[in-house]
C-alpha cells in the first residue's frame, strides 16, 4: 500500500454556496483535511457531543482526515452539519423503559405476584393483604 495523496479539488458542498476546496471524495462524501473544514458549520460526532448536540438522524455530509505524523497513519471521521444537529435528549427511551421496569419490579408482591399499584415495603415485598396473612400465620405458628 502506497501513501495515498489527496489532491485539492473544487466541489459543490452542502454547507456552503458555491464550490469549495476539498481533498477529493471518500466513500462518496467530500473529503476535508484537518484545518480546512469550517468549524462553525461542520463538526465530528465528538465535537457535537462537546456542544451538547447529536447528529439527530442526519447522515454525515463530509469526511475529515487527520494524518498522525508520529505513527504515519491516517484516521477518518464523519462530519455533520451543526445547523442540522439536535440537542442531546436528557433521557433516552431505553433509559426510561429500564427505569419503569425497575419501578414495576418493586411493586410486584412476591407472594401473590400481583401489582397492587403502589411500591411495596422493601423489607417484606408483600402487598397489604398478603402481609396481613403472613402476620396472622406467624402469629398462629408462634
Ligand atoms: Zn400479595
Amino acid at each position: 500500500m502506497g501513501r495515498r495523496s489527496f489532491p485539492w479539488l473544487l466541489t459543490e458542498v452542502p454547507w456552503a454556496e458555491g464550490p469549495q476546496f476539498t481533498r477529493g471524495t471518500y466513500e462518496g462524501l467530500p473529503l476535508l483535511s484537518y484545518g480546512c473544514a469550517p468549524r462553525d458549520k461542520l463538526a465530528t460526532y465528538r465535537q457535537l457531543r462537546a456542544m451538547g448536540l447529536r447528529p439527530g438522524g442526519q447522515d454525515p455530509v463530509a469526511v475529515l482526515f487527520v494524518r498522525h505524523r508520529a505513527s504515519g497513519t491516517t484516521s477518518f471521521a464523519s462530519l455533520y452539519l451543526i445547523e442540522r444537529a439536535a440537542p442531546v435528549r436528557p433521557m433516552t427511551r431505553a433509559k426510561f423503559t429500564a427505569l419503569a421496569k425497575a419501578n414495576l419490579a418493586r411493586r410486584i408482591c412476591r407472594r401473590c405476584g400481583r401489582d397492587p399499584l403502589y411500591v411495596l415495603p422493601t423489607s417484606t415485598r408483600l402487598c397489604w393483604p398478603c402481609s396481613e396473612i403472613a402476620d396472622t400465620s406467624t402469629a398462629h405458628a408462634a
